[in-house]
């Protein structure tokens, strides 16, 4: 096969991916100073009105939506315009004519969008998290981390798109000569969660649009002033008109608009199971007009387990649940809502750990020195209440904190006494609630691990190497770390997502990602 024939040749090498500096601590001298900056700033530009952003476009609608602080309802941090039918049909028409162009052009050149994109929010990264404190109740460094995170998610894209869009020589046979390359699949729909609300969807919009899928990207009801930022970086970037498109709305008014348009090839979701499922259902169905089979990238919920072994170090081990249970209010897909401990050190450690939860204190994100913040929303703190109800219920309460008044806040809620079969053993709470469960042994821990409908992350604490061997093989979970949180995966060294329930194996910030995006083809030659 001759050069001429091959159809995308690199054109660009990026010096080697990597991960983007974590939050230094909010003790840093220089945290100190910037990050309170960021905040002042952003509090000064709180209550705009967001636009839409189609095919190269701000468009206003009549309605709008209050995006509030969690800490403070009343306090305003933008008012979102909200697509109706009328828009989200626009924005799906200006994507498929933007694939028409987007495409074919070289990925390598795609590539350098997002290394555009990325300089422009790391140039921004205290700012951006800032409005994280506002707008999603994050910490300082929950919020900054989110940020670095998508930061890397546009690095890692690029640099392997700029890999895949090598195309492929297959060998020869019969003195034919054969190549394949990648092609994108078509106009991607991006439906995101507001829990990580940057670096969730900037990896899934990143993604498609490196691949060459234009974007239709619909926020989080909750975070949609953050996903504006989104607008910001690709505007900037220069990306052509019509690939990145901004469609704020309620997902129960265009969620089934835009999973069921037959223009729409892919859609990657992340959010919870109930609605990943259904949109596995509709994407499934294939009307006459519609030109190709959907592919669904799906991420959803988790109820992830803590085993405790026999001997193990006390000290990160409470610690570390503390952070995987209540860091960012256990509001993370990752986040350990079981805590399963073996009979022989139950009543040495549960009582230590019981004793430093005590100690954590709550209170507005805006303050560092709160160790957990309010959760999301009204919705939210009435259901992880009424599982906190549940717990006495269930189990023996060990500790329920007082929360402050004002805002979104739920108790920081640990019980005992919880085993597999009760609710608290099984569904996803997101939000701090740990269910703790007593088992006989390491088999019954690991048994007790795996029964549930989930499997996405999962942790054990034990110096034992046959027990952490078995775990590796058995503890059957996406992502399983040994001696650690639960929590804090990173691009590309530990790609992110699980299976059962918790999705469909995509593995965000792989290697395998971008291949969801896109169709193999192969040419033939003499
Ligand atoms: P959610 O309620 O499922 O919402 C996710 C997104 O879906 C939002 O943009 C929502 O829009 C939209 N949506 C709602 N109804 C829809 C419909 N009928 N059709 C299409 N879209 C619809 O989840 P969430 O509360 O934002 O996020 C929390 C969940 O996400 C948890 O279960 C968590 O475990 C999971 N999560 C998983 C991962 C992972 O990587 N596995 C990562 C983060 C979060 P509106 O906001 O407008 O309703």
């Amino acid at each position: 096969m001759t050069k001429n024939h091959i159809p995308y040749p690199s054109q660009l090498e990026l010096p080697a991916f990597v991960n983007e500096p974590i939050f230094p601590g909010v003790d840093d001298p220089g945290i100190q100073k910037t990050f309170p900056e960021a905040i002042a700033k952003v509090r000064g530009q709180l209550g705009r009105t967001y636009p839409l952003y189609i095919d190269g476009r701000d468009v206003t609608t009549d309605a709008t939506l209050d995006s509030v602080n969690p800490a403070d309802p009343g306090q305003v941090v933008g008012k979102v315009c909200q697509a109706g039918q009328r828009e989200a049909e626009k924005a799906l028409d200006t994507a498929e004519r933007a694939l028409q162009t987007w495409r074919d052009v070289d990925p390598s050149q795609r590539a350098q969008y997002l290394v555009k994109a990325a300089a422009l929010a790391r140039q921004r990264i205290f700012e951006y998290s800032a409005w994280q404190v506002f707008e999603e109740g994050k910490q300082w460094a929950q919020a900054y981390n989110d940020v670095a995170e998508g930061i890397d998610f546009l690095e890692y894209y690029a640099r392997e798109m700029i890999r895949l869009g090598e195309p492929q020589d297959n060998g020869s046979y019969a003195s034919e000569s054969n190549v394949c390359f990648y092609q994108p699949k078509g106009v991607a729909v991006v439906i995101a969660p507001w829990n990580f609300p940057f670096a969730i969807a900037c990896g899934m919009c990143s993604a498609a649009i490196v691949a060459g899928n234009p974007v239709v990207f619909k926020p989080s009801s909750q975070s949609s002033v953050v996903g504006h930022h989104l607008v910001e970086i690709f505007r900037e970037a220069g990306l052509p008109e019509g690939v990145f498109n901004y469609v704020p709305g309620p997902g129960s008014q265009i969620g089934d608009l835009l999973v069921d348009s037959p223009k729409v090839a892919v859609i990657a979701f992340t959010g919870s199971m109930s609605v990943g499922l259904r949109i596995i259902e509709r994407a499934g169905r294939t009307p006459e007009d519609q030109p190709s089979v959907k592919h669904v990238i799906c991420e959803m919920g988790g109820k992830n387990a803590i085993i405790l072994d026999e001997e193990f170090d006390e000290e990160a081990a409470i610690r570390d649940v503390l952070y995987s249970a209540f860091g960012y209010q256990g509001q993370k897909c990752s986040a350990c809502s079981r805590l399963i401990v073996v009979d022989k050190v139950y009543d040495r450690f549960v009582p230590k750990l019981v004793e430093a939860a005590r100690k954590l204190k709550i209170g507005p994100a805006e303050d560092p020195s709160n160790y957990m913040g309010p959760v999301i929303d009204a919705k939210a703190q009435r259901s992880i209440s009424e599982y906190a109800d549940l717990a006495a219920r269930e189990g023996t309460v060990l500790y329920r904190s007082e929360v402050p008044e004002k805002g979104y806040y739920a108790p920081l809620t640990i019980v005992e006494g919880i085993t597999p079969q009760k609710r608290l053993g099984q569904e996803e709470v997101f939000g701090p609630v740990l269910a703790i469960m007593r088992a006989k042994d390491f088999d019954e821990a690991l048994a007790w691990a795996n029964s549930t409908r989930f499997a996405l992350t999962g942790a054990i604490f034990s110096k034992n190497d046959e027990h952490l061997d078995r775990a590796v093989r058995q503890f059957r979970v996406g992502n399983l770390y040994l001696n650690r949180p639960s929590v804090g995966a990173l691009v590309k060294v530990q790609p992110f997502g699980g299976f059962k329930m918790s999705g469909a194996g995509t593995k965000a910030g792989g290697p395998d990602y971008l291949l969801h995006f896109m169709d193999p083809r192969c040419v033939t030659q003499p």
